[in-house]
C-alpha cells in the first residue's frame, strides 16, 4: 500500500514524500534515515509571520556556533554509508543567502557525490538568474514559498516587501531552465487567515505550470505565536478547504486523494519512522515541530541518536499515540501532525486539527 500518494494520474511528487510504507517501516526496523532535514543555516533574509522559528532566531549573519561543510559531509557521509540515506530536505533559515553560499553549494556537491537526492526549500528572495543556473546545474530540487496570489499577501506573511515580486520571478527563472518538465519545483505555503482565500487560485496556478503544491495547516509555535489572532484558521475551515483543494484536483485534474491534515494533495507525514531534524548547530529532533533533543550530530553518532529515549519513542510513535489517532482506521499509516500534538501539550496525544469522522478498523 502507498500511504503517500495516493492514485495520481500525473507527476505529483514531492520528491521526499514519496516512499513506500514497507520501505519506510523497513528503514526504522533497520535503524536506517531514508530522508533528513538539514537546517543548513539559522540566517534569514525574511521574517515570516507564521516561522517555527523565534523572534530571536533567524537575524544574519549566521551564528558562529553552524555546521560547517566539512561537518555535513562527514554527517552526509556517516548517513548515506551506515544508514542508508537517500533524500535530504535542505531548510533554513534562508539557504540561498549569499553570506552561506560556499557552504550550500558543497553540501549539494556531496550529496550528488554520494548519490543522496536533495529539496532546497527557499523563500526565494535571493534565487536570482545566476542562482536559478547553480541550482539547475547542482541538480537541485526547489520548493518556493508562495503566500499569496498578490504582493500584499505574501510580503505581509513573509515580512518584506517586495518579495512577492522575487518568488515570481525566480518561478520564471526556474521555468526556462526546465523546471515543471524534467526537473521537480513545488511551492509551499501555510495557511492562514490572509491567504485562505487565495488557495484555491494557487493551486490551479500550480497544476497548470507543473508545480507540486505543498500546502500545509499552521503549527502554533516560534515567532507565529505572537501573531494567532490574525493567522490561526479553525479546522472547520481548513476542512472545507481542503475538501474543495480536492474536489478542484478530481474534477479538473483527474487527480484524487483524500482529505486529511496537516498537508492537502493526499501526502501525510510519516517523518517520524524515517527521517531526523538537524538544525544548524548540530542539534537533532524528531521534526520542526518538536523542539524535544536525540543528541548532537557534533558529539554523537547517528545510531547513538537513534537509540536516545526520544528516538525510541518516536520511531515507533503508533505504539505510544493516543486519543483517536490510537483508535483510527488509518493509525497504521498516519499520525497526523505530531507537531500540532506537541505544542498543545502532548507529543502523544490525538492531532487537534484533524477533522476525521471515526470508522472502525
Ligand atoms: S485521527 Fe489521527 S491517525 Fe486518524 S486520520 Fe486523523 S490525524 Fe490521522
Ligand atoms: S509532524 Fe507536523 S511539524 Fe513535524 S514534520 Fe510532520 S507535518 Fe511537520
Amino acid at each position: 500500500m502507498n500511504c503517500n500518494k495516493l492514485s495520481f494520474s500525473k507527476p505529483d511528487v514531492i520528491p521526499v514524500l514519496d516512499f513506500e510504507l514497507s520501505e519506510i517501516m523497513q528503514a526504522r526496523d533497520n535503524g536506517n534515515i531514508l530522508s533528513l532535514d538539514l537546517e543548513i543555516t539559522e540566517a534569514c533574509n525574511c521574517a515570516c509571520v507564521y516561522c517555527y522559528r523565534y523572534e530571536s532566531e533567524g537575524a544574519q549573519p549566521p551564528a558562529p556556533d553552524e555546521l560547517t561543510a566539512q561537518e555535513i559531509e562527514a554527517l552526509l557521509t556517516e548517513a548515506k554509508e551506515k544508514h542508508d540515506l537517500r533524500r535530504i530536505c535542505i531548510l533554513g533559515g534562508e539557504p540561498l543567502i549569499p553570506l552561506i553560499r560556499e557552504k550550500y553549494i558543497s553540501t549539494l556537491e556531496c550529496c550528488n557525490r554520494l548519490g543522496i537526492e536533495h529539496v532546497t526549500f527557499t523563500n526565494g528572495v535571493a534565487l536570482d538568474r545566476d542562482t536559478a543556473k547553480l541550482l539547475h546545474d547542482l541538480r537541485a530540487s526547489v520548493s518556493l514559498k508562495l503566500n499569496g496570489m498578490d504582493a500584499l499577501t505574501h510580503d505581509t506573511l513573509v515580512a518584506r516587501s517586495g518579495a512577492f515580486e522575487k518568488s515570481m520571478t525566480a518561478f520564471n527563472y526556474l521555468f526556462e531552465l526546465g523546471y515543471g518538465k524534467e526537473r521537480s519545483i513545488s511551492f509551499e505555503t501555510v495557511v492562514t487567515q490572509s491567504n485562505y482565500n487565495q488557495i484555491p487560485e494557487m493551486w490551479r496556478w500550480a497544476r497548470e505550470r507543473n508545480v507540486v503544491p505543498y500546502v500545509e495547516t499552521l503549527t502554533v509555535q516560534g515567532r507565529s505565536q505572537t501573531h494567532t489572532d490574525n493567522l490561526v484558521v479553525s479546522n472547520e475551515k481548513l476542512q472545507r478547504l481542503f475538501t474543495q483543494l480536492q474536489h478542484i484536483d478530481s474534477t479538473e485534474y483527474g487527480l484524487e486523494w483524500e482529505v486529511l491534515p496537516p498537508i492537502a494533495g493526499g501526502h501525510r507525514c510519516l517523518r517520524y519512522y524515517m527521517s531526523m531534524y538537524v538544525r544548524a548547530n548540530g542539534v537533532v529532533c524528531p521534526c520542526v515541530g518538536v523542539d524535544l533533543e536525540m543528541g548532537s550530530v557534533r558529539t554523537n553518532s547517528i545510531k547513538e541518536i537513534l537509540s536516545s529515549d526520544v528516538a525510541c519513542q518516536t520511531r515507533y510513535i503508533n505504539e505510544h499515540i493516543t486519543g483517536k489517532c490510537k483508535s483510527c482506521d488509518l493509525a497504521q499509516t498516519c499520525y497526523g501532525c505530531r507537531g500540532a500534538a506537541y505544542q498543545q501539550g502532548d507529543l502523544f496525544g490525538e492531532d487537534p486539527v484533524c477533522w476525521r469522522e471515526q470508522k472502525n478498523r
